[in-house]
C-alpha cells in the first residue's frame, strides 16, 4: 500500500514510521520544512500529570511508553529525550487538596503519583509559598524539531521518500469518490491508495482540500525564554491551575506558568492560551502576566534576563480531543491531527493508531488503545467555527 502523509510536523514524522514499519510505502510532503509547523513552536513536555482519566489519558500513558522505545531505538539524545519529572505545586490548602483527588483519579488510570509534602526538597529554588504538590516521575521532555527529524530520517532510512516544499492543493479520486493521489500546487500528481492528513492547525483546511473537512482550529499561546542559566530548576514545575486552563474552554486568554530548564541551560516559561484565529501579534500584557505567574513561583526569575518570545497556534478540535482515523466520507482518506497543546506527548501512539487503521489491523490490539472516542465521525456536521 502506497501512502502520502500530508504534513511533517511531529504527528507526520510518527505516522509516517508507523506506517512503513507496518509494512506501506510511504511519501511524505510538506509545504515548508520538516518541523516547521507547531511543532516548533512547543515546549516539547510529554506529561501525563496534566490529563484527566479519560481517552486522552490513555492516549497519553501509551505514547509514553513509545517515547521510551523511539529513545531506545534511536537514541535518546538524538531527540533530547529527558525523563525529568514533573512538579505539580499548590499554594494554598484547598487547592492541595483538589490535587490530591485528581491524583487519585489518575492513579486508578496507571499514572504514577506521589504526594510532595515539601516542594522546596524537590526544587530548592521554589517560592516558600508553595504549600505542597504532587509528584509525576512519568513526565518527561523531547526537543520537539529535534525529534520531528530522527524519526523522520529514520523513515527515510527504512525507505520513505521526504518532499518538502510541496503544497497539497486537491485530492486525485477515482470514480467511486475514493482518494487515489493528491495533486500539488505546481500541478503534480502523486499517486497513492491512502492519503493522511497531518496538517496541524491547517488539517481543517487540508480536509477540506481532500473533500474531507474536520473542525481544526487555532489556539494561540506565547513561550517565553531565558538566558541560559546554571543548574537551577530540576523538573517540570507548574501551578495547579495549569490543567484548569488547558481543559478550558473560555474564547478569552488563560495564562498559567509551567516552568522548565532546557539541555541549553535557557529557562522556558509557557504557555498562554487565546482563541484569536490566525492573530499572531505580540501582546505585551500576556508576556507580563506569564513572566509574573513564573516569578511567583520562582522567585530568583525575577532578576533573569528574558531572551525571547515565540508563539505558535495549536491545533484543536470542538471536544479537545484529537482527531485520529478514516472519514467516513472519503475512502482512502484518515486524519491526524487536533492534537491541541499535546502533540508532542501523544505523536508516537498516534502513529501506532494510523498504522493499524492503514494496515487493517485491530488499532486496539496493535495500539493498546481504544480508537473509537477520536474517530472523525464524531466531528461530522460540527461547526467549523465552533469552540
Ligand atoms: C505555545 C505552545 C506550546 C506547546 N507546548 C507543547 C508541549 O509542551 N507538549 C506538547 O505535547 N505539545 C505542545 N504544543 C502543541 C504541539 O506543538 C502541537 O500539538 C504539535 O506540534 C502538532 O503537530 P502537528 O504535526 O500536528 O502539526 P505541525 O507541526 O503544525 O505540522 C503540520 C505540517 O503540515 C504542513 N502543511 C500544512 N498545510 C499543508 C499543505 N497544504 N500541504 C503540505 N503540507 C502542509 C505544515 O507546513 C506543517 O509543517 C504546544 C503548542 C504551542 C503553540
Amino acid at each position: 500500500m502506497r501512502v502520502v502523509v500530508v504534513g511533517a510536523g511531529i504527528i507526520g514524522a510518527c505516522v509516517a514510521r508507523a506506517a512503513i514499519v507496518a509494512g506501506c510505502d510511504v511519501v511524505v510532503l510538506d509545504r515548508d520544512q520538516a518541523g516547521s509547523g507547531t511543532t516548533s513552536r512547543g515546549e516539547g513536555n510529554v506529561l501525563v500529570s496534566d490529563k484527566p482519566p479519560g481517552p486522552e489519558l490513555d492516549l497519553a500513558l501509551r505514547s509514553r511508553r513509545r517515547w521510551d522505545d523511539l529513545g531506545d531505538e534511536l537514541g535518546r539524545e538524538a531527540l533530547e529525550l529527558e525523563s525529568k519529572g514533573g512538579l505539580v505545586v499548590a499554594t494554598s490548602v484547598p487547592v492541595l487538596g483538589t490535587l490530591a483527588r485528581f491524583a487519585d483519579e489518575q492513579r486508578r488510570c496507571g499514572v504514577i503519583v506521589e504526594d510532595v509534602a515539601r516542594p522546596v526538597e524537590v526544587e530548592p529554588l521554589i517560592t516558600p509559598g508553595a504549600v505542597g504538590g504532587q509528584w509525576y516521575p512519568q513526565d518527561a521532555q523531547v526537543q520537539p524539531v529535534l525529534a520531528t527529524v530522527a524519526v523522520l530520517a529514520d523513515a527515510a532510512r527504512r525507505g520513505a521518500e521526504y518532499r518538502p516544499g510541496t503544497d497539497v492543493l486537491s485530492a486525485r479520486s477515482d470514480t467511486r469518490g475514493a482518494i487515489k493521489g493528491v495533486v500539488t500546487t505546481s500541478g503534480e500528481v502523486i499517486d497513492a491508495d491512502a492519503v493522511v492528513n497531518c496538517a496541524g492547525t491547517w488539517g481543517g483546511e487540508v480536509g477540506r482540500r481532500l473533500g474531507g473537512p474536520v473542525p481544526v482550529l487555532p489556539r494561540k499561546g506565547f513561550v517565553l525564554v531565558t538566558e541560559p542559566l546554571p543548574p537551577s530548576v530540576r523538573h517540570k514545575v507548574y501551578s495547579a491551575d495549569y490543567v484548569a486552563n488547558v481543559a478550558a474552554s473560555s474564547e478569552g486568554l488563560e495564562t498559567s506558568c509551567v516552568v522548565e530548564a532546557t539541555r541549553a541551560g535557557t529557562i522556558l516559561i509557557g504557555a498562554s492560551r487565546e482563541r484569536v484565529g490566525f492573530d499572531a501579534s505580540m501582546s505585551p500584557s500576556t508576556v507580563q502576566r506569564l513572566a509574573a505567574q513564573a516569578v511567583a513561583l520562582f522567585p530568583f526569575l525575577a532578576g533573569v534576563q528574558l531572551l525571547r518570545v515565540y508563539r505558535g497556534f495549536r491545533p484543536y478540535c470542538p471536544d479537545h480531543q484529537p482527531v485520529i482515523g478514516p472519514d467516513p466520507r472519503v475512502p482512502g482518506l484518515f486524519h491526524a491531527c487536533g492534537h491541541e497543546g499535546a502533540g508532542i506527548g501523544l505523536a508516537p501512539a498516534t502513529g501506532d493508531l494510523i498504522a493499524a487503521h492503514l494496515t487493517g489491523r485491530d488499532p486496539l490490539a496493535v495500539a493498546g488503545v481504544d480508537p473509537a472516542p477520536f474517530l472523525p465521525e464524531r466531528l461530522l456536521g460540527t461547526d467549523m467555527e465552533a469552540s
